[in-house]
């Protein structure tokens, strides 16, 4: 077999990675001409200065990130055989969360596979390789995924804009049968997801559900507005939870449809407007009109580090313009799935926002993605999703 190559840390370098964490950076590793010749994305096994094995990772000379780490040991195989131990074991705790085949299958570092996202729609599986490591990796990957599942349908949703940090393509193809609108079933509902190119990430946010069940065991006769809606995931389930009034509002004409066809296969009613949320909402506002529970869940406003200000301000008019279109005694979530902002400020921003509307509030609820997110214990930046539920005066 031929001999792998073999990456070294700067002295004292790889703070994070001894601590556990399963990342090196490339201002840790020693970026001479052989590792900077190296292809983006090849297995590596990675050693410190003072001679101590880090184990077996990918490499990719181009990325911020330049080392993934898989195993703790070197020369770890990769092969179908190891992508089947650790799928395995992603797929038996989702078999011991979940009663239906509708959830997160792979939250990348978090279920040990660096880089590689899964989500499962029964049979069928969309797939993000967000690493030039996982996108080499995509031959064993696949036969893993055959011999566990034996899914109709994989589709690659590889346009995530991560992909250009690793110097990546950005593609959509179906690997194995075919893009398409899909059903789910989530807390009971049942949705439509599109799986192709036109939805959004990979059709559907697995993230929200536990949060979308707290919501709709409040709605019952209330008025709820669901602002970012996408496809109605939280709208739905309120309004078969017997909400009296659903007003989803989103930019995505697509998304809008798909919430509406969704409504209508559990028997409720939605209204369905396509619009600017904010604007919406300071609409709302100036004509006095409120709602007995406010939902803002917005795409993430701090897309890099150097955002953090421009996002962070932005939160606070979201805030802001939801609180004032919640009812006295109503309730207002909002959420960010930002990794770039922490819950810290991200609550401060809220509560800032929240007063600058004239309203006193208490923090009911704290939470972020569900189960199907796990979170790797040393890597905070796998725990993105931040969802806060105020109730306001
Ligand atoms: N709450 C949704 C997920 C929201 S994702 C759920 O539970 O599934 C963010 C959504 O914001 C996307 O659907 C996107 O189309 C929408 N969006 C982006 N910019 C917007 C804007 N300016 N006004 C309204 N919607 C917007």
């Amino acid at each position: 077999m031929k001999k792998r190559p073999s990456i070294a840390l700067k002295p004292r370098e790889g703070r994070r990675a001894r601590a556990g964490a399963p990342w090196i950076f490339s201002n840790e590793v020693v970026m001479d001409a052989a590792a900077k010749a190296l292809a983006p994305g090849q297995l590596v096994n990675v050693k410190g200065d003072d001679g101590q094995d880090f184990g077996t990772g990918s490499f990719n000379p181009k990325s911020l990130i330049a080392v993934r780490l898989f195993s703790k040991l070197c020369d770890a195989p990769v092969d179908a055989a190891f992508f089947g131990e650790r799928l395995g074991r992603a797929l038996a705790l989702r078999d011991a969360l979940y009663e239906k085949p509708f959830y997160r299958l792979v939250h990348a570092e978090g279920d040990g596979l660096p880089g590689l996202v899964i989500d499962r729609f029964g049979d069928a599986l969309v797939v993000q390789t967000n690493s030039a490591g996982m996108e080499a990796l995509l031959t064993p990957l696949t036969m893993a995924l055959e011999n566990l599942l034996s899914p109709t349908t994989i589709i690659l949703r590889n346009d995530s804009p991560s992909r250009s940090f690793e110097g990546l393509e950005s593609y959509v193809r179906a690997e194995k049968g075919e893009a398409r609108r899909i059903a789910l079933e989530e807390n009971g509902a049942r949705y439509f997801a599109d799986i192709g190119a036109e939805g959004q990430k990979t059709g559907w946010y697995y993230d929200q559900r536990e949060n979308r069940a707290f919501i709709a065991g409040l709605a019952k006769g209330k008025t709820v507005l669901d602002a970012y809606s996408y496809t109605g995931g939280f709208g739905i389930l309120a309004a078969k939870a017997g909400a009296r009034e659903v007003v989803c509002v989103d930019s995505s004409v697509p998304a809008l449809k798909l919430a509406e066809e969704s409504a209508a296969a559990n028997n409720v009613a939605i209204k369905a407007f396509n619009a600017d949320a904010l604007e919406e909402m300071a609409r709302l506002a100036s004509a006095k009109e409120t709602f007995d529970i406010v939902l803002a869940d917005p795409p993430p406003f701090v897309k890099a580090k150097k955002d953090l200000e421009a996002g962070a301000r932005a939160y606070r008019k979201l805030a802001r313009l939801s609180a004032d279109v919640t009812a006295k005694g109503g309730l207002l979530m909002l959420s960010s799935c930002s990794h770039n902002i922490d819950t810290e400020r991200f609550a401060a921003e809220c509560a800032q926002g929240i007063l600058r509307s004239g309203r006193a509030a208490r923090l009911i609820r704290s939470s972020g993605a569900g189960p199907d997110h796990p979170v790797h214990p040393m890597l905070q930046e796998s725990a993105y999703l931040k969802a806060l539920v105020y109730a306001l005066d």
